[in-house]
This record gives C-alpha cells, structure tokens and sequence, in this order.
C-alpha cells in the first residue's frame, strides 16, 4: 500500500499554486496535490478527511460535485430527535435586572 493519496479534489489540478507546478523546461502542468499519510495532524480522527483532500477547499469542490451520491450512502427520511429536560431557572444580572436562564440536559434513556 502506498503512503500517500492525491487530493480528491476534481479541480485540484487546476489551481494556479507554486506548489502544484511540475516538469521541467518550458513544458509544465498543474498536478494534484500529493497527501503523505505520515503526519500524526492528518491521522487525528478529526483531520482524518485531510489524508483524501490537500485542503478545505477541494473537500468542498468534491462536496459539491458528488453531494447526491455522499447523501444516498446514509438517507434522512424523517426527523431524529434527542430527549432533553428544559429548567428555566429566575436570575439577576449584574444590575439586578431579572432574566431568565435555560438549562437543557440531555436524558439518558439507556
Ligand atoms: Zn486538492
């Protein structure tokens, strides 16, 4: 297995960058971006999506392109709720002006 991916991004190859400009003499291209897998950034769960994309903005050109496809692997038919408690609880502010705070919890219904 390889340890990098090119960018998803399907116009990646055609942003004008320093860093995307290959080949040598007069005859260059615009290459996608190369994303090595090395980085303890992109192995992070959370960045997990930038081992796939150089950047937000070819994340959101693949976005785009492919959203009915992203959308049909898991569809949303009907609302999902959370069960919650609501508190209103009566405050004073700084200058003992009354107000009300709302306090949501989650319920575990486990
Ligand atoms: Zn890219």
């Amino acid at each position: 297995m390889s340890d990098y991916n090119w960018c998803h991004g399907p116009n990646c190859h055609t942003y004008q960058t320093q860093s995307r400009i290959r080949g040598s003499g007069r005859d260059k291209v615009l290459r996608t971006i190369k994303i090595k897998h090395n980085s303890n950034y992109r192995s992070h769960e959370r960045y997990h999506m930038f081992n796939f994309f150089c950047n937000q903005n070819c994340l959101m050109d693949f976005i785009r392109a492919h959203i009915t496809s992203i959308v049909a692997i898991a569809p949303r038919r009907e609302a999902q709720e959370t069960p919650i408690k609501v508190e209103k609880e009566q405050l004073k502010d700084y200058y003992n002006y009354p107000y009300t705070k709302t306090r949501i919890t989650k319920v575990d219904n486990a």
